[in-house]
């Protein structure tokens, strides 16, 4: 557009062509790391290291939450159980990640998918999987967990059933 270039001559202002606007292109990096409280959710921490998956399901309204919430936010009933969540089901949806955020940049392309676990509970994580050819919906996968190798943290997978 007109006008453009003089304004990019003077202000970090870049043209972006898939939206057909002008935009401020910050030029201070923002980094920002959260800590957040744990301790209404701490089974589910406990659980991973024990093994176990584990979400919550509402007594009130019979919603369940993988991961789990403290509170229903269907209903907003605070009585919720601890339910253990089957670790084995069916794969809902995935995808190929190749468009990754900027703390997901260092890795290789990878799959993300939802599993519904058999007792219901619908489960959004990292797909283990070397073809993606052998991927189909509603095939047989089993929810493991397992180191995340480069943040030495435990996760949750999905595996397809060979
Ligand atoms: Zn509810």
């Amino acid at each position: 557009m007109a006008g453009d270039e003089r304004l990019s001559e003077n202000f970090p202002i870049i043209f972006d062509e898939k939206l057909n606007l002008p935009l401020w292109k910050d030029l201070r990096e923002l980094k920002l790391r959260y800590n957040l409280p744990i301790s209404s959710v701490r089974k589910f921490f406990e659980g991973l290291s024990d093994g176990v998956l584990y979400g919550t399901h509402c007594k009130k309204c019979g919603e369940k939450f993988f991961p789990p919430k403290p509170r229903c936010s269907t209903c907003g009933s605070r009585d919720v159980e601890w339910v253990e969540v089957s670790n084995v089901g069916r794969l809902l949806s995935y995808t190929v990640v190749n468009v990754k955020p900027e703390s997901y940049q260092h890795h290789p392309d990878y799959v993300v998918g939802i599993a519904e676990a058999d007792n219901g509970f619908k489960v959004l994580a990292w797909v283990k999987c070397e073809n993606l050819d052998k991927l189909r919906i509603g095939m047989q996968v089993k929810i493991e967990i397992g180191k995340h190798e480069r943040e030495n943290t435990l996760l949750y997978y999905i595996v397809p059933e060979t």
